[in-house]
């Protein structure tokens, strides 16, 4: 994706509705941490592609659980993000390293239909999942989610706040 955030709507929207078995934060920073690959690429100016071994889902699963890992160190950061949020958050460090590995693989996915240098099935070096949405159809599918996301956490403010005043 050429912009990171456009992931943050659709893996927001999973992982909140999913937050009971799914770690949210993990979950969506795991795509600034696959993105650093791109990042990476670009400032050592070592050319095309641009995607590499981050953007598969074997290597993706080594870097998805490494994430794990670091952000379980990093848990007391992650409880006060969520805390700030006002999200309820419960977590253990296998729910962790699996959502850091499941949002490295979501990622994939997305780039992978998005543009024509990722390899999702690396080392097969064809990817069968470019353009089967065109990048508008992607685009607006992130914005929706992202949009649905908004809705369901301002309602659920509401509510905390309206439970809140009565009793
Ligand atoms: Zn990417």
């Amino acid at each position: 994706m050429p912009v990171t955030p456009y992931h943050f709507g659709p893996s927001g929207l999973l992982g909140y509705i999913f937050r009971k078995w799914i770690d949210l934060p993990v979950f969506v920073l795991a795509n600034v941490v696959i993105d650093v690959e791109v990042l990476l690429v670009n400032m050592i100016n070592t050319g095309r592609p641009i995607h590499r071994l981050s953007h598969t889902f074997l290597f993706g699963t080594v870097v998805g659980a490494a994430w794990g890992l670091v952000a379980y160190l990093g848990l007391p950061g992650l409880k006060w993000l969520m805390k700030v949020a006002k999200i309820p958050y419960q977590t253990n460090g296998l729910k962790i390293i699996l959502s850091g590995i499941l949002g490295v693989w979501f990622h994939v996915l997305i780039d992978g239909i998005y543009h024509y240098d990722v390899k999702p099935f690396w080392p097969m070096r064809k990817n069968p999942l470019f353009n089967l949405l065109s990048h508008s159809q992607v685009k607006w599918i992130c914005v929706i989610c992202f949009v649905i996301l908004a809705v369901l956490y301002i309602l659920s403010l509401r509510t905390k706040n309206r439970r809140k005043t009565t009793s």
